[in-house]
């Protein structure tokens, strides 16, 4: 998971006619609620990996009253509690939130991403992949490997 907060912090924290002064547990309330409107909005996008402002188009049909920053902070938070994975194509952050962890195929000419079941893979890559994190220290995502080609249509 690559995480860029910088852009975030400088949208603004109330766009639209959002009330600024609410109280802490307030606010925590309505920060659970939008979490949960934007975790509904990428689980209704399931499977087409929707950019921030495709989750906010979909969020706003509900809830037109949230701020495309708010989308942003909301799927930040999810990102890092797990309930939704991020991955980068073309350095454009995509959302994710497949119910089971995976890994992508990417079309580098028309930008179609397919999921790869990761039980569909053979057990030795997760094995290969368990040995890479106790080696590197690193803790892989549960979609790590991104692989690139040219789907269907854009082949033929
Ligand atoms: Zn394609
Ligand atoms: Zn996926």
């Amino acid at each position: 998971m690559m995480t860029e907060e910088m852009p975030i912090n400088i949208l603004p924290d109330n766009a639209g006619d959002e009330k600024l002064c609410l109280s802490n547990s307030l606010q925590r309330t309505r920060n659970t609620q939008q979490r949960k409107a934007v975790l509904e909005a990428v689980i209704a996008l399931a499977g087409k990996h929707p950019t921030a402002a495709e989750v906010f188009d979909t969020v706003r049909v509900r809830h037109p009253r949230m701020s495309l920053a708010t989308v942003y902070r909301a799927l930040h938070a999810l990102v890092r509690q797990n309930s939704v994975c991020e991955i980068r194509i073309e350095n454009v952050a995509r959302y994710d939130a497949g119910p089971c962890p995976h890994h992508h195929v990417v079309c580098r000419h028309c930008g179609a991403v397919l999921d790869v079941c990761a039980e569909a893979m053979p057990e030795s890559l997760a094995k290969l992949l368990h040995e890479l994190e106790s080696t590197t220290g690193y803790r892989l995502d549960p979609h790590p490997i991104q692989m690139s080609g040219l789907c269907r249509a854009c082949r033929d």
